[in-house]
Order: C-alpha cells, then sequence, then structure tokens
C-alpha cells in the first residue's frame, strides 16, 4: 500500500524566522499521524540546510524546489540535485507549473531533472497540470498525459512521486470536482504504467496540490489514486499543514 505523502511547497517564501513553524509542524506531528501520514517541506533552497536541523529530529523530511540537470559546473545561480542531498534534502520538486511557465521549462528538461535527482540519490516530485483553457478545450487527459509521457525517466524507479496541479487551480481557491480528480488520477496512474511498465504505478504515489486547504483536504485526500498532496499556500502555517495531514 501506498504510504500518504504530503509535502508543502512553500515557494518563494520563508526567512530563518520561518524555522519556528517547521518546530511548530514538529510538534504536532505526533504519533498517531506519523503512522499514517508521511510529511515533508520543501522551502526556499536558502533554508533547506537549517530547516533540516530542525525538521530531522522531528520526523519531517526536507526537499528542494527545482535542481539543474548537472551535478556541478559553471551555472550562476543554479542548484544541483547533488547539493540538495548534500544539505540534507531526501526529495525535490521537478516540472513545477511556475518552473514550466517563469523559466520555459519544456517535459525534455524536467525529465531531465528527475533523472539527475535520482542520479543524486533524491526523490523527485514531478508535476504535472492542465491550464484553464486546456481544460475548457477538453484537453486535460491528452495534456497531462503527454507531460507523463515526456516528464518522467523511462527507467524511474517506484519511488518517484507524480503530483497533479492544475494550473487553475492553484493559488485561486478553485479545485476540480472531486469526479474530475478521480478520473485524472486513475487515468494519470495508467499512463504511469504505460510509461514505466513492469507494475511499477501501482507504488507510485499520486499528489493532488491545488488550492489545498483544512476545510477541502478531507475530501480531496479520500479520492481514489490520491496519495497525498502538494500543498503551497496553507503549508506556510504549522496549524494548516498539519491539519490537511490530518485529514488522513
Ligand atoms: P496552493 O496550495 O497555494 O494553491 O499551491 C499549490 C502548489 O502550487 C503547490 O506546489
Amino acid at each position: 500500500t501506498r504510504r500518504p505523502l504530503v509535502a508543502g511547497n512553500w515557494k518563494m517564501n520563508g526567512s530563518l524566522a520561518s524555522l519556528a513553524e517547521v518546530a511548530a509542524m514538529g510538534g504536532a506531528y505526533d504519533v498517531a499521524l506519523k503512522a499514517r501520514v508521511e510529511l515533508i517541506v520543501c522551502p526556499p533552497a536558502t533554508l533547506v540546510a537549517m530547516a533540516v536541523e530542525v525538521a530531522t529530529r522531528l520526523g519531517i523530511g526536507l526537499g528542494g524546489q527545482d535542481c539543474h540537470v548537472d551535478a556541478s559546473g559553471a551555472h550562476t545561480g543554479d542548484i544541483s540535485a547533488e547539493m540538495l542531498k548534500d544539505a540534507g534534502a531526501s526529495y525535490v520538486i521537478v516540472g513545477h507549473s511556475e518552473r514550466r511557465a517563469d523559466h520555459g521549462e519544456t517535459d525534455a528538461i524536467v525529465q531531465a531533472k528527475a533523472a539527475a535527482a535520482l542520479r543524486a540519490g533524491l526523490t523527485p516530485i514531478v508535476c504535472v497540470g492542465e491550464t484553464r483553457a486546456e481544460r475548457e478545450a477538453g484537453d486535460a487527459l491528452a495534456v497531462v498525459g503527454a507531460q507523463i509521457d515526456g516528464s518522467l525517466p523511462a527507467d524511474a524507479p517506484d519511488t518517484i512521486v507524480v503530483a497533479y496541479e492544475p494550473v487553475w487551480a492553484i493559488g485561486t481557491g478553485l479545485t476540480p470536482t472531486p469526479a474530475d480528480v478521480a478520473q485524472m488520477h486513475a487515468f494519470a496512474r495508467e499512463r504511469i504504467e504505460q510509461r514505466l511498465g513492469g507494475g511499477k504505478s501501482v507504488n507510485v504515489r499520486i499528489l493532488y496540490g491545488g488550492s489545498v486547504k483544512p476545510a477541502n483536504a478531507q475530501e480531496l485526500m479520500s479520492i481514489a489514486n490520491v496519495d497525498g498532496a502538494l500543498v503551497g499556500g496553507a503549508s506556510l502555517t504549522a496549524k494548516d499543514f498539519v491539519a490537511i495531514a490530518d485529514a488522513y
């Protein structure tokens, strides 16, 4: 069975003072909750190493928000998967729609980043999701299917995580209907199976992301094939983030 994963994506938010929030998350992440749900935080890269100091002893994992495809070299401003691993991270988000939009990341780049993460011993959280226009045109499944084909390394192990984040649901307070989430996640698992083969998709965790809040977490997380959440805004405060995890 797939262990639910609730991941907090802090995006470009957080300062040293925010480490108190990580400590508070740990305080509320009790034995019973730990038994049910894996909790990780993905702060900005400036905070990863120090967040590890706070989080690890509380049972919370750390992730980066992006990585370069190379291990090292002349790439000013970039951070490699190996560096995140060295700082104590165990996960890295790749292909978030904000990276795809702001930095022109294609499926091929995202796939190379996922491969880089695996090479470094990190678990990639590969993000996919359609825009509003694509959903309205009836293309949501086709778009996400193509992103899965193009963004997952064909030889990825079943530990890889996929996050379905409809772009129009991110930061908007809007969410797809439970029926639409169920359809997409079932479809995504089939497509992951086609891509990876060997029955691996049974173990791949598929997260839902986009306006996950304490108030809607229970409904979203009870949907078949939803194996956790990738949480943006509501992951910035311990109270909301732990309440979402507690929805499991
Ligand atoms: P929000 O939870 O703020 O909608 O963001 C979702 C997201 O993009 C997580 O990666």
